[in-house]
């Protein structure tokens, strides 16, 4: 037999959903009585995105069985300190820690950038992408909502954007970064820690006049590249303020 419920996607949950079904209730019919997040998940919303459930006036979690004639409200995770008492989203480690997909690899290297630890490979698949994330705890950031559906992902954001400066603005609107922003703290090229170190140290790696011009100087300590407040910082905080980071 056939059973209907019917749903309701608050905010920023109707960016997953086709023009017909925003800001509206939605009819589900489905057979039997599966999890809730089974049937938010086939509407087209990744777990990750939802903060909090309903049905019929009551909270439950996501393994509620769906029944005949439930009546569901969802409400989004709009950032990480709104996280409601009834939140489903699991408190996140601090300091936050990233993961990007392929595909993200611009937006991985602005945030290492600005000193977020972010994990990242140009040939990482999608099982690495959810083992690592599980293993270290980080959020996977990605345009990929099916990668977002995956069972063992914990934390996730969907990249509603597909430039990297925009990208870079909504996660740190989502996981307030601009209050913990760190300049010359992680290696663009491989997310490791960079620390100050001694001119003499690094005068062979690093253009004469760089040394002539620079009292300060960082290196990364794991591939250890070189870094100074040159060309590359002032790029950086004029997107601090483009972007009011
Ligand atoms: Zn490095």
């Amino acid at each position: 037999m056939e059973n209907l419920a019917v749903f309701r996607f608050y905010d920023s949950l109707n960016d997953f959903l086709s023009s017909p079904n925003k800001d509206t209730q939605i009819n589900y019919r489905f057979s039997g009585n599966p999890a809730i997040k089974d049937a938010i998940e086939a509407l087209g919303i990744p777990h990750t995105e939802v903060d909090s459930i309903l049905v019929n006036g009551s909270f439950v979690n996501f393994f509620h069985k769906l029944a005949n004639e439930d009546v569901v409200q969802v409400y989004p995770l709009s950032n990480i300190t709104n996280r409601t008492s009834q939140s489903l989203t699991p408190t996140l480690h601090s300091p936050v820690r990233f993961i990007a997909d392929v595909p993200a690899g611009k937006l991985a290297k602005k945030l290492r950038m600005f000193g977020f630890d972010t994990a990242y490979q140009n040939n990482f698949t999608d099982e690495e992408v959810v083992e690592i994330a599980e293993r270290e705890n980080r959020i996977v950031l990605t345009r990929d909502i099916g990668l977002l559906k995956h069972k063992k992902i914990k934390w996730g954001y969907w990249l509603r954007s597909q430039h990297a400066d925009e990208q870079l603005a909504e996660v740190a609107a989502r996981y307030h970064l601009s209050k913990n922003i760190n300049p010359l703290a992680r290696c663009i090229i491989c997310n490791g820690e960079i620390v100050p170190v001694n001119k003499k140290d690094i005068i062979e790696h690093v253009p004469p006049k760089t040394v002539e011009l620079f009292k300060e100087f960082y290196q990364c300590t794991g591939c250890k590249k070189v870094y100074w407040k040159g060309s590359h910082y002032e790029h950086m905080l004029e997107t601090i303020e483009r972007l009011k980071l």
